[in-house]
C-alpha cells in the first residue's frame, strides 16, 4: 500500500494555495482577460509539471513532452469535434472516427490512454539512455510527432488550423486539474520511486550501488510525466477551440522549459513559481513588443522582444542562482516552522535487532581479473571475506585495489573470474541487484547524493528491498549508529568532509549488508577522526557480524584491525596472510620499497608512516 506522508500532504496544500488564490483573484477582480490568462497559467502549470516529473527527478532535460501535449490535443479534439463542423473541416475522416462528438471528459480519458501507450513504447528505449543522449532522443520524438501531424492531413488538416473543438475548458475546469497535477507531481517526488530517481540524478553510479534500478524509475517518470503533458494538451485544445501543429513545437517547448528551469527544475514549487514568473514577463513584454506610447517618448515595436526577454531572465537567474529561483528544496521544506509542523512524530531510533544467527558462508573472490583496453589492472585475485572478520586490502597506488572493489560490487564488470555469495555469482547480476545479495560498498572518491538530505541519502538505500520496517526508520537507525542522526535534515553536500565519509558508510549500512567493502574510508581524515571511525567500524562489525573488506593506507591501522591482509601490487595478488605474516613477507617489503624508489609520493609513505619494517613505531611485533 502506498502511504502518503503528512509532509507530502502539507506540501501539496502549500503549493496548491497560490493556484486557488490566483483563480479567485482573477474571477473576482479581472473577469474576462484576467480569467483567460489564469486559465492558461493553470494549463501551463500542468505541462511544466509533466516535464518536471521526468526532467526534474531524473536530471535529463526533455524536449519531447510537448509532443505528448500535441497527441493529447489532437486525440481528444478528434473525439469531441462538433460533427457538423467536422464534415467540412475533415471530410476524409474514416467512418469509425467520424461524427463522434463526445463530451470532453471521456474524450480526455481516451486521449490519455493513447498518450500513455505511446509513452510506454517510446519510454522503453529512452529510459536506457542518460544525460544528453536521452535529451536528443526526446527532441527526435518531438520532431517525429510534428512531422506525423503535418503529414496526416486527413486527421489533422495538416499544417492548417484544426478548428471546431468545443470550448469545454474554463478557469474552474482547469483549476482542479492543475491542483491534481501538483498533487501527482509532489506525491511522486516524495515517493520511494521519486526519491530513487532523484538519487540517480545526483549520482547514477552510487544510486545503482544502493540498489536503484535507474532504468525502471526513469521509465515510470517518463510515462507519468507524459500523461500529465497529454492532459495539458487536451485542456489547451478545449480552451482555445482551434490550434495547429506549430502551436505544439519548439516555441512552446522553449517557453515551458524556461518556466521549469527558471523556477528550479527539481521542485514542484519551482515549477509553479517559474510558470508564474515567465507568464508575467511574457505579458509585460507583449505589451512592449507592440510599441508603447508614453506621451513624450514612443517606444518602437520590437520584434522578438518576448523571446529575448525570457532568454535574458533565464541567464540572469542562472547566473545568480544556479538551482533556479526556488532552489533544490520545496517551499514548505524551507519554511522551518512549517516543516516542523508537517513532520510526523519521530520515534526514538529503535535498537536494530541483531541479525538472526547470521547465515554462515563467505564472500569468495574467485580468480578475479580486470583488463582495461589492454592494461591489466587486476589479475587472479583470490581470497575470501568472512562474516565477522576484517580483511585488509593494501598495496601501492595503482595496485588495483579500487578496481577489485569495483569488480566485486559489479560497478565495473570483471574480465575474468567470479564473486560467489551463497552459490550466486554476484558478478553476473545487474549492479542494482547486488545489494540484495548481501553486499554493500563505499567509494574512494565520495559519491553522495549531494542535493538530497542526509536522511534521504540513507533512505534511498533503506528502501532497496521490502521488509516490515519503514525505510525512513531504518535510515534513522543507520544514521544513529554512525553518529550522524543530528544532521538528518541537512543537505548532504553541506556536511563536513569527515561527516560525508561517515554518511557513505551509514548509507551502505542501511542496505543491511553481510559484507561491506570500504575503499579508503579514512582518506583525508585527521588521526582523531580516523581513530573514531575505526572504533565505529569495529563496533558495527561485531554487532552485525559484518564481513569487512577494508582498503586503507595507514598500515598501523591495518595491522591492528585486520584478521587477514591481502596485498596487491601492479594488479597481482602478491601475498595473503595474518598481519604478522604479511609484515614478515619479503615480497611485500620489496613492493613497498620499490614504490618508495619510484618516488610517486601522492600518499604518505607507508614505511615512514610507521608501517611495515619490523621495529617501526607502533607495530605489533610477531610474538
Ligand atoms: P588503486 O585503487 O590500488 O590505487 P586502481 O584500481 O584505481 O588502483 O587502478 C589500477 C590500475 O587500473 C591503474 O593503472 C589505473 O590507471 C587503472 N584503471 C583504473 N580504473 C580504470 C578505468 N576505468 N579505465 C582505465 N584504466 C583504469
Ligand atoms: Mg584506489
Amino acid at each position: 500500500m502506498v502511504r502518503v506522508r503528512r509532509e507530502t500532504v502539507v506540501g501539496i496544500l502549500v503549493t496548491s494555495l497560490p493556484l486557488l488564490l490566483a483563480a479567485l483573484v482573477a474571477s473576482l477582480f479581472f473577469p474576462g482577460s484576467g480569467e483567460r490568462l489564469v486559465t492558461l497559467f493553470m494549463i501551463n502549470v500542468i505541462a511544466v509539471l509533466g516535464i518536471g516529473i521526468y526532467a526534474g527527478n531524473s536530471g535529463i532535460v526533455s524536449f519531447g513532452h510537448v509532443g505528448f501535449m500535441a497527441i493529447g490535443a489532437y486525440a481528444s479534439g478528434l473525439l469531441t469535434i462538433n460533427p457538423i463542423v467536422q464534415k467540412t473541416a475533415l471530410p476524409h475522416l474514416p467512418d469509425w472516427l467520424a461524427g463522434i462528438g463526445m463530451p470532453f471528459l471521456p474524450a480526455l480519458a481516451i486521449a490519455l490512454l493513447i498518450v500513455a501507450a505511446v509513452a510506454v513504447l517510446i519510454g522503453i528505449p529512452v529510459a536506457r539512455l542518460g544525460g544528453s543522449s536521452a535529451s536528443i532522443a526526446t527532441l527526435g520524438f518531438l520532431v517525429i510527432v510534428h512531422v506525423v501531424l503535418v503529414a496526416s492531413g486527413d486527421f489533422t488538416r495538416g499544417s492548417q488550423t484544426f478548428f471546431g473543438i468545443p470550448r469545454a475548458v474554463d478557469l474552474w475546469v482547469a483549476l482542479p486539474f492543475a491542483i491534481a497535477a501538483v498533487a501527482i507531481a509532489r506525491a511522486y517526488r516524495d515517493s520511494s520511486a521519486g526519491l530513487k530517481l532523484r538519487a540517480s540524478r545526483e549520482d547514477e553510479i552510487a544510486s545503482t550501488a544502493v540498489g536503484v534500478n535507474v532504468r525502471l524509475h526513469r521509465f515510470v517518470a517518463w510515462v507519468v510525466g507524459a500523461v500529465l503533458a497529454g492532459a495539458a494538451g487536451a485542456l489547451l485544445a478545449h480552451f482555445l477551440g482551434a490550434f495547429s501543429p506549430k502551436d505544439f513545437y519548439f516555441n512552446l517547448t522553449f517557453v515551458l522549459l524556461a518556466m521549469l528551469i527558471l523556477g528550479g527544475i527539481t521542485t514542484v514549487s519551482g515549477a509553479v513559481g517559474g510558470t508564474a514568473v515567465i507568464m508575467v514577463i511574457i505579458e509585460l513584454l507583449r505589451k512592449l513588443e507592440g510599441g508603447v506610447d508614453l506621451g513624450a517618448i514612443a517606444l518602437p515595436t520590437v520584434f522578438g522582444l518576448t523571446d529575448i526577454g525570457i532568454g535574458i531572465a533565464i541567464l540572469v537567474v542562472m547566473y545568480r542562482l544556479r538551482d533556479g529561483l526556488f532552489g533544490v528544496r520545496e517551499l514548505d521544506e524551507r519554511l522551518s516552522w512549517l516543516s516542523r509542523f508537517a513532520a510526523e512524530a519521530k520515534s526514538a531510533p529503535a535498537e536494530t535487532p541483531a541479525p538472526a544467527a547470521a547465515t554462515a558462508g563467505t564472500l569468495r573472490v574467485d580468480n578475479l581479473g580486470k583488463t582495461f583496453a589492454g592494461l591489466v589492472a587486476l589479475e587472479k585475485a583470490d581470497f575470501e571475506v568472512r562474516p565477522g572478520l576484517v580483511t585488509g586490502l593494501i598495496g601501492p597506488n595503482g595496485a588495483g585495489k579500487s578496481t577489485l572493489i569495483n569488480s566485486v560490487s559489479g560497478i565495473v564488470p570483471p574480465s575474468t573470474g567470479r564473486v560467489m555469495i551463497d552459490g550466486i555469482d554476484v558478478a553476473s547480476l545487474p549492479v542494482h541487484a547486488v545489494p540484495a545479495a548481501g553486499l554493500a560498498r563505499t567509494f574512494q572518491n565520495i559519491r553522495l547524493f549531494r542535493n538530497l538530505t542526509v536522511l534521504e541519502n540513507v533512505t534511498v538505500a533503506a528502501s532497496a528491498f521490502k521488509d516490515r520496517v519503514d525505510p525512513r526508520e531504518r535510515a534513522r537507525q543507520a544514521l544513529a549508529e554512525i553518529g550522524l542522526d543530528r544532521f538528518s535534515d541537512r543537505l548532504a553536500g553541506t556536511l563536513s568532509y569527515g561527516a560525508q565519509r561517515r554518511l557513505e558508510i551509514a548509507r551502505a549500512l542501511a542496505l543491511k549488508p553481510r559484507y561491506l567493502l570500504l575503499d579508503e574510508p579514512a582518506a583525508g581524515m585527521n588521526s582523531a577522526e580516523t581513530q573514531e571511525l575505526m572504533y565505529v567500524l569495529d563496533r558495527i562489525r561485531s554487532k552485525h557480524r559484518l564481513g569487512l573488506l577494508l582498503v586503507e593506507h595507514d598500515l598501523k591501522l591495518i595491522m591492528r584491525l585486520c584478521d587477514v591482509v591481502v596485498v596487491l601490487n601492479k594488479g597481482q595478488q602478491i601475498a595473503i596472510g595474518t598481519p604478522a605474516e604479511i609484515q614478515a613477507n619479503p615480497a611485500v617489503v620489496e613492493a613497498y620499497i620499490g614504490r618508495r624508489r619510484s618516488s610517486r609520493q601522492t600518499q604518505p609513505d607507508p614505511l615512514e608512516a610507521g608501517g611495515l619494517m619490523p621495529g617501526a613505531a607502533g607495530l605489533h611485533h610477531p610474538a
